[in-house]
């Protein structure tokens, strides 16, 4: 079995396409020395020894002698020798699962280094300062990474020597320094395991090796893993890479670039670098890295290189690649080439852009784009109009504008965000521990780093604004306070910043949406060319309606009537209907709640001229209406204390016994939905007037209206008959009294596990069905929507559900109930129309199931008309 893939020196085994079993760092590094890319040769151990490790808590028989081999044959490329005190080989050993997980994993570089190889490492380069500055690093890496020993005990260490030198950077620390260093962090090791250092460099390496492999499960890999849907059971590769030094002095440097612009998705090579340098600094903020523009004056020969490689991978990987390289003493060497992440702005013009340019086609373009990511795009910015006290720029290190309370620990982000407050998490500098609270933020504000930063790549990825380096500011973390000028903020005042120009603004500024850009426009038209899911919206308001429009919704999937009845001038019209004891009273209420229905509709068909509009007849039950018990008992009682008159204190005693009257124990399985109609037939008569008068006045005014009824709540096909009679009646006669013929349908929701199980008795009787997913999902699971929070986080939490089934569909359980629907309808009625509406409409993995089991239309709230767009195109590709 073959367990370990050497890549460099002309003797490469693996490629890219070889990710699963090498991941995608090892893959690529393969990928680039085929390419005949400089890169420091190395080699792989595979995902298979990774994944057999975690589960025997053993290495699979033949490994250490393929390991032994792979060093031996590393030896001969490179012409140094692992463990030797003249000419050390040193290595790097680095994690790399199948894709990539940023800064989650950890790698330790210089490995091989000890206290007698360090000192051949300085006679050979003749360059004492940095073979110190290498075991210090060494030291440090794997104290932290291989022995656990908190990072915090060597970066402390370090700090009070520069400070006792009077110096600020790490790389201003002479050889002397470094020495004592060095013998420091020996002693912190032992201190801190009760054992010296390893010596032996094979030691040191299989400690490396086995430090990686368990890395896999470590915590904050594990909640990147959730965050991001990756698989437990992958595991990750190993990469053990001879060491390229960029710490050798002026002439040397490393960095990290991306071939396009990661926020906006611009042409043009976008990087930073330091002079002087190892690995991690760029990325760690620890120096405020250069843009790599200016590595073109310093280092003239080797950034022409590096421009000529960063297009001949893009162009071989048809993508935009984010690199690693490193500069030894003008020599330039490639670390790391992948996918770069990318904002959602980027994904959407890279792709438009690269279709432009030749580089791929149209589905594959679509396929680049993360439904979810377009949401983001439509999200907030600020107000252009508001006037700004900013206090505060830093880099705008991922776009968009975010408010909230001031919070500086990423525990306590989570804590207030889990109270429900919006919080800006505000670090001197973000960690991979910081991840939890960085998802529970509404945006980042650091004070170090640069646009790679940790922060900056996970932010865009999380695509929430952040504003990385922010020099002007400091924290005090004891105090709860950090100013910016003259101004201090206190953990708890609300704070603005906007991720697309770096400010930091005191208090809440007022957000607004921004316009759909002309890449978005292209990308999305290529989408609505591919996908055969017709996209609609649910939609209250004309308003609403017409932003849908605006985003490319083909009508209004649901549009609940209820909504209209609140309003100040409504509901004392709706209580009016409802405190009616008599059909009489009851109908003199109607009469008047009729106008203004009507002028609702019509306002809606106009804004969705040409396009269906279906409008579900009232369904929620009727004491949703009414005061609640408390405020009409308190009402009462300020009435009597101020000795009010007899007839107004009955009035609100009257309303009391009507909530007591309609109170239920269990609403949502209560009066509500049809049974309304069945039991007051003139509301729903009503409704139906309005309807159908709206339709007749804009048809008269030569437009094209498609009024769609729909009956919510139906479990037994008789229910549907009664109501649908009622219908049929009204719009008759309303027809004929205005003498035009509006082609209307009827239709009812599925929302009830029966009506699925039934829906070919149904069918018989609809024209339409469309799956109401949140109710169908209650009914399905006997979930109270209203109090499942209580529980499922902790389902979630043990894995008995992946998701909250109300966000993410139950494709297994209410999924099945859906085909059952389909499957039963069209068996009775083949050209039945249907859809889905509620929170799963515009939620890609649901919207991708509805293509499959054959729905004609998704139904969602306006904004999410774009990404359930791009969902239907993914999955008609
Ligand atoms: P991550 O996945 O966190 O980026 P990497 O394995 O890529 O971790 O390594 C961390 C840093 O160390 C990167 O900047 C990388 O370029 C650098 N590095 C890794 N291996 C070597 C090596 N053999 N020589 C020089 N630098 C290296
Ligand atoms: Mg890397
Ligand atoms: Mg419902």
């Amino acid at each position: 079995n073959k367990f370990v893939y050497f890549f460099g020196g002309n003797k490469t085994e693996g490629k890219n396409s070889m990710k699963e079993l090498l991941g995608g760092k090892g893959a690529n590094l393969a990928e680039m020395a085929n390419l005949g890319i400089p890169v420091p040769p190395g080699f792989t151990i595979t995902t298979e020894v990774c994944v057999q490790y975690l589960k025997d808590k053993d290495y699979p028989k033949g490994l250490l002698e393929q390991v032994d081999a792979a060093i031996v044959k590393l030896e001969e490329v490179v012409g140094k020798k692992f463990g030797d005190n003249e000419n050390p080989l040193l290595v790097s050993v680095r994690s790399g699962a199948r894709v990539s997980m940023p800064g989650m994993m950890d790698t330790v570089l210089n490995l091989g280094l000890n206290d007698a190889s360090v000192l051949g490492l300085a006679k050979n380069t003749e360059n004492p300062r940095f073979a110190y500055d290498s075991y210090r690093r060494f030291l440090t890496m794997f104290g932290d990474v291989v022995l656990g020993i908190e990072h915090d005990k060597f970066e402390h260490a370090l700090s009070e020597k520069k400070h006792a030198l009077g110096v600020k950077l790490d790389n201003e620390l002479g050889v002397n320094a470094l020495k004592e260093l060095v013998e420091q962090f020996k002693l912190i090791i032992e201190h801190e395991t009760g054992k010296q250092f390893p010596q032996d460099a094979r030691t040191q390496l299989l400690m490396s090796i086995d430090a990686v492999f368990q890395s896999w499960n470590n915590q904050r890999a594990i909640t990147y893993r959730k965050l991001n849907n990756i698989p437990m059971e992958w595991g990750t590769a190993v990469n053990v890479q001879s060491m390229v030094y960029g710490n050798m002095g002026e002439t040397s440097g490393t960095g990290v670039a991306f071939t396009r612009d990661p926020a906006t998705g611009h042409k043009r090579f976008y990087g930073e670098y330091l002079i002087n340098a190892q690995g991690e600094d760029v990325v760690a903020g620890i120096r405020t890295p250069r843009p790599i523009s200016t590595l073109k004056e310093a280092m003239p020969i080797a950034f022409k290189q590096l421009e000529e490689i960063y297009i001949k991978l893009e162009n071989h990987f048809r993508d935009m690649q984010d690199i690693e390289f490193t500069i030894e003493q003008g020599t330039l060497y490639m670390l790391q080439t992948r996918n770069g992440k990318r904002t959602a702005a980027a994904a959407i013009k890279i792709a438009a852009d690269m279709v432009a340019e030749g580089l791929i086609d149209k589905k594959t373009a679509i396929l680049r784009i993360e439904p979810n990511q377009i949401d983001k795009l439509l999200h907030p910015m600020i107000d252009p109009q508001a006037t700004l006290q900013v206090v505060a720029t830093g880099l705008p290190a991922s776009p968009g504008a975010a408010v909230g309370k001031v919070v500086f620990t990423a525990e306590h982000a989570e804590q207030m965000a889990e109270s429900g407050a919006k919080v800006i998490l505000v670090r001197t500098e973000t960690s991979p521990e910081d991840i939890g609270g960085m998802n529970a933020a509404e945006g980042i504000l650091t004070v170090r780093g640069g646009m790679t930063s940790h922060a900056a790549v996970v932010a865009r990825g999380m695509g929430k604004p952040c504003v990385a380096g922010c020099g002007e500011i400091s924290i005090d973390i004891k105090k709860g306070v950090f100013s910016a000028g003259s101004c201090s903020i206190h953990e708890g005042d609300y704070i603005s910043i906007d991720g697309s120009t770096g400010h930091v603004i005191v208090g809440k500024v007022p957000l607004i949406t921004p316009e759909v850009s002309g890449e978005l426009k292209t990308v999305l038209k290529w989408a609505d060319e591919v996908r055969t899911l017709g996209v609609r919206t649910n939609a209250d308001t004309p308003y609403d309606a017409s932003v849908a429009r605006e985003f490319g919704a083909e009508g209004i999937g649901l549009c609940r009537t209820e909504h209209m009845f609140f309003g100040e001038e409504r509901i004392p019209v709706v209580r009016e209907m409802i405190m009616a004891e008599t059909e009489a009273a009851r109908r003199s209420a109607l009469v008047k709640l009729l106008p203004m229905q009507r002028e609702d509709f019509a306002g809606i068909f106009h804004a969705m001229e040409g396009y269906p509009v279906t409008i579900r007849l009232l369904d929620p039950p009727l004491h949703e209406f009414l005061p609640n018990h408390e405020e009409a008992l308190e009402k009462l009682m300020e009435l009597e204390s101020k000795d009010a008159p007899e007839s107004e204190i009955n009035k609100v005693k009257k309303v009391m016994e009507r909530i007591e009257f309609l109170k239920e124990i269990n609403p949502m399985l209560g009066f509500r939905g049809c049974r309304l109609g069945v039991v007051y037939p003139e509301i729903y008569e009503m409704q139906v007037q309005a309807i159908i008068e709206a339709a007749c006045e804009l048809t008269k005014e030569g437009m094209t209206i498609v009024p769609e009824i729909m009956i919510p709540l139906i479990s037994h096909v008789k229910e549907l008959q009664i109501v649908k009679q009622q219908v049929v009646k009204v719009a008759s006669a309303v027809m004929a009294d205005k003498d035009v013929k509006i082609n209307y349908k009827i239709g009812t929701m599925i929302e009830l596990p029966r009506a699925a199980l039934t829906a070919d008795k149904i069918a018989l009787e609809a024209d339409f069905f469309s799956f109401g997913t949140n109710d169908l999902t209650q009914t399905t699971f006997g979930f109270s929507r209203d109090d499942a929070a209580k529980f499922l986080p902790a389902y979630i939490e043990k894995s008995i559900l992946e998701h909250d089934p109300f966000a993410v569909l139950d494709q297994s359980g209410v999924g099945e109930l859906i085909k059952i629907g389909i499957d039963k309808g069209r068996s009775t009625k083949s050209d039945l129309k249907i859809g889905i509406c509620g929170e799963h409409g515009g939620e890609p993995s649901s919207v991708i199931f509805g293509h499959k089991v054959g729905l004609n239309y998704v139904s969602c709230s306006p904004f999410r008309v774009p990404v359930a767009r791009m969902a239907a195109a993914h999955a008609a590709i």
